[in-house]
């Protein structure tokens, strides 16, 4: 993890070394303390932005080495734009574009956090921190040998310079968290095949315990004993038995009801006898990015201690072919006694969710259940990966993940249901078939989802296009986002967890 960038926080009367990063809006405006920490450099920074047609646009960046009349190594201003509409997800980008300039050398590092107008809040300065830490995640623990300057890790100590110390800290505590677990999730997602299957994935979920999760891991026993035959029927054709592991955080009233978040965790997917063509198969060792993201929020949510009760539920299986696989035609029976005929083994994703969705629906009676999913190679055909798909039964848990969507910058858009597209996916030998056909088939899997939510207010987000694989952005790096940690997260934060 990004251990090797360290960030704390200290006023702005302490020493500047290293590199500094300072910004300024689109006047090339600076701030009191900045100003005093450039000193004679401010000239130094007009000549260069001059010279770089540098005019602080959000996110612009001017790197001046050796500034002349200042004792750092090296000054990054940060262009923050227009300064007055400035939202906490261009505090992360901040964050993210001055981390993005750092290097294995640039291990000293002050960033003063202020605008033109002041210093900036604790809550942006946290975020600052966050974007940092965020950008600076590397996945290389299976690189043995370095090139020359490819591939280093960055390294860093960075200092914050804000006016309120300890109420920067305070606001870092909570996002820290928030911080780790989107490391949590990335790493999961990187994790190759071979090392992170079932077992090992429930081994690591069963990590949060340390931070007070309860954590149960059902093994084949238990779930053919609750008959999670849809499960089940995907994880037979595998050496590695399939495991649900169900998380709990109780930091709400005991009385209430939990909120849950159920995650796909197809640790490898061949696409089982209906076999993928090789072209990028081994990407599909992401093919469990919803339960990474379930396992990473769990554990910002224990991390922060939030006050809710929540429910993180996810099915693990590989989907193999084998001897034992299961066949295109066959008929397996889900835990809800809903009868399914498989007609293309690929289309699996939606098997695993459709036994955990239920037994979560009926053990915990939560308030609402988001399911995520890499779940529809049709999703990216429709939205490309600037947005995750959105399936809802509610419209006020559709509105609110639009909402913490935009806020976060993980962001989703609204797809339909309704019975013309249920109908597709009616079998004529079983209660409907796993796949309904070319068209629509990310609506189809939502409305296959849809048969075993029993009634319950429920969102699914297709994260196929957004999980691995997204383009690059300032403050993801990493081929596995993370995506839907922050995103969850926030929509906890904003509206189901008791106010302090
Ligand atoms: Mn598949
Ligand atoms: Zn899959």
């Amino acid at each position: 993890m990004s251990d090797a960038v360290k960030v704390g926080f200290v006023p702005f009367s302490a020493p500047v070394r290293g590199l500094m990063v300072v910004f300024c809006d689109e006047a090339l405006k600076f701030g009191a303390a900045t100003d005093k920490a450039l000193g004679k450099a401010a000239e130094t920074v007009k000549r260069a932005a001059a010279a770089n047609q540098f005019k602080g646009k959000s996110g612009a960046i001017l790197d001046i080495l050796a500034p002349e009349g200042i004792k750092v190594e090296r000054l990054i201003v940060v262009g923050t734009g227009k300064a007055s509409a400035l939202k906490e997800k261009d505090f992360l980008k901040f964050g993210g574009v001055a981390a993005g300039k750092l290097n294995a050398a640039a291990d000293t590092v002050t960033v003063i956090a202020e605008l033109p107008e002041g210093a900036m809040k604790a809550e942006q300065a946290a975020a600052i921190a966050s974007g940092i830490r965020l950008r600076a995640y590397k996945f290389d623990r299976y690189k043995t040998k370095k090139k020359d300057g490819e591939n280093e890790q960055v390294r860093a100590d960075v200092s914050i310079a804000v006016d309120d110390v300890a109420a920067s800290r305070k606001a870092f505590a909570p996002d820290a968290s928030i911080v780790e677990g989107v490391v949590i999730a990335r790493d999961l997602v990187n994790e190759p095949p071979n090392v992170l299957y079932p077992e090992e994935f429930a081994r690591r979920a069963s990590q949060l315990r340390k931070i007070g999760v309860d954590v149960e891991v059902l093994d084949v026993k238990a779930m053919t004993k609750l008959g999670m035959g849809a499960l089940l029927g995907v994880a037979q054709g595998s050496a590695r038995p399939g495991r649900v592991v169900i998380m709990r955080w109780n930091g709400g009233k005991k009385s209430e009801q939990p909120v849950a978040f159920v995650g796909k965790g197809v640790c490898f997917d061949t696409g089982g006898i209906s076999i993928k063509p090789a072209g990028s198969m081994e990407d599909m060792k992401g093919d469990m990015g919803g339960a990474a993201c379930v396992v990473g929020l769990m554990h910002a949510l224990a991390g922060r201690k939030a006050k809710v009760n929540a429910v993180g539920a996810i099915g693990l299986v590989e989907n193999m072919p084998d001897g034992n696989a299961q066949r295109p035609g066959d008929i397996v029976k889900s835990m809800s006694g809903q009868t399914i005929e498989i007609i293309n083994t690929d289309a699996e994703g939606r098997l695993v969710l459709a036994d955990v969705l239920w037994y979560v629906a009926k053990k915990f009676k939560p308030k609402f259940m988001v399911d995520l999913a890499t779940l529809t190679g049709a999703i990216m055909v429709a939205l490309g990966t600037e947005h995750a798909g959105l399936f809802s039964n509610n419209d006020e848990l559709a509105d609110r993940l639009i909402k913490v969507g935009q806020e976060t910058g993980e962001r989703v858009w609204r797809m339909p249901l309704g019975s013309e597209y249920d109908k597709l996916i009616d079998s004529q030998f079983a209660d409907m078939k796993n796949t309904g056909g070319r068209h629509g088939g990310s609506i189809t899997a939502a409305q296959f989802l849809q048969r075993f939510v029993d009634g319950t207010p429920w969102a699914h987000l297709d994260i196929a296009g957004t999980a691995m694989g997204a383009p690059k952005t300032d403050i993801n790096q990493s081929w596995g986002s993370g995506y839907g940690v922050r995103l969850l997260e926030r929509l906890v934060a904003d509206y189901y967890e008791a106010k302090k």
